[in-house]
């Protein structure tokens, strides 16, 4: 979760906020009553025979999966949500006796991938994996056309994963002091990349400017997989991405590195000082992630998903993967519906008042 002081508007290239255009007002009031009495009805039908058509019967729940599953990201591959997710995935396969395969749906803060996930059959063979962006959604996409809390089964929580702040190799600033220095003196032409609103990249750059106070123009990416290749050629100068994905370029000194979002220091970058030491202070950002099945997934899938999970985060191929990645494993508590649904309704409720009060919006 990112606990420092929330972020505000302030990016050259922050949305601006519209009032919710009004269908009804153009029409009759005859005719739009109609319309939504029609839609209502539509909408219970359809409601109905989905529930009756789509659901998995409990004989299904029981030979389930009988066929391969598909776990939707809403990143672009080979990013830091895409790294977890298959290697969850890989081992998941292994306890199912199905392979999972991972679809990259990305675009709009991952908020095509939820509604894709949100409107599938509820029969356990579409899921989807998300961060905090699942918190950061509602509030920010005010016509977000699911509701995380309501149209998921919660699978449980899987690993948390600290943030680095690095920059395109031929920087001329090698620690964070310098490169302060180095944004103030060149604020107009620095670019900061992030995997567009609703993305962790996007909220842990925003907090960066807010706490240098310094306004930076921001370009926006599918994933921080594209914005990687960007800063790796240099056509982008600063981002702030996860560890599952920065410290083999980190390692190989294909990046600059200036802090991690955490307070203290990580056992993967134990070299590092954390933003936080270096006098950014309060500065912390972890990401969360969370496995999500469609409303109504009958609850013996769940157990079953749920039961796959836990084992792949004992798996010690994963448990490794993740450990030299800065990741850390959630607490097995967590690693369940009860423990994923209230860590997301807290979230939701608190960057729903963060970003309401910034009225930042990105519809
Ligand atoms: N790291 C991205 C983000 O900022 C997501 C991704 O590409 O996996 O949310």
């Amino acid at each position: 979760m990112i606990q420092s002081t929330p972020p505000t508007t302030g990016e050259r290239r922050a949305h601006s906020s519209h009032s919710p255009a009004s269908f009804g007002a153009r029409r009759g009031v005859l005719a739009a009553a109609k319309a939504a009495l029609s839609a209502a009805a539509f909408a219970a039908c359809a409601a109905l025979s989905g529930l009756a058509v789509l659901s998995a019967s409990p004989a299904q729940a029981q030979t389930y999966p009988s066929k391969p599953i598909i776990l939707v990201v809403g990143f672009a591959a080979g990013g830091p949500t895409d790294i977890v997710a298959r290697s969850l995935a890989q081992s998941m396969s292994k306890t199912l006796g199905q392979v999972v395969n991972v679809d990259n749906r990305p675009g709009a803060g991952a908020t095509i991938a939820g509604n894709l996930v949100a409107k599938a059959a509820p029969d356990g063979y579409m899921l989807f994996i998300h961060h905090n962006g699942m918190a950061t959604a509602p509030a920010l996409y005010r016509k977000l056309p699911f509701n995380p809390l309501n149209d998921f089964e919660f699978i449980g929580q899987a690993v948390d994963v600290p943030m680095t702040l690095i920059g395109r190799a031929d920087l001329p600033a090698n620690n964070l002091t310098e490169l302060v220095a180095w944004i103030k003196a060149n604020q107009q032409k620095v670019n900061l990349a992030n995997a567009g609103l609703g993305a962790v990249s996007h909220l842990c750059g925003t907090l960066f400017q807010q706490t240098i106070a310094t306004d930076l123009t921001t370009v926006p990416f599918n994933g921080t997989a594209p914005a990687l290749t960007a800063l790796l050629g240099g056509h982008v100068d600063v981002l702030c991405d996860q560890t599952t994905q920065t410290i083999p370029h980190i390692s190989a000194g294909k990046v600059k590195l200036f802090g991690v979002t955490t307070k203290g220091r990580i056992g993967a970058l134990p070299n590092t000082p954390s933003l936080h030491e270096q006098g950014l202070r309060d500065f912390e950002v972890v990401v969360w992630h969370g496995m999500y099945a469609p409303k109504g997934t009958p609850k013996p899938v769940i157990e079953k998903l749920t039961a796959a999970l836990q084992s792949a985060l004992k798996d010690p191929e994963v448990a490794k993967r993740m450990k030299d990645l800065g990741a850390e494993i959630t607490p097995v508590a967590k690693q369940t519906p009860e423990g994923l649904r209230p860590h997301l309704a807290a979230e939701i409720d608190k960057w729903g008042k963060v970003i309401r009060a910034a009225g930042q919006y990105a519809d």
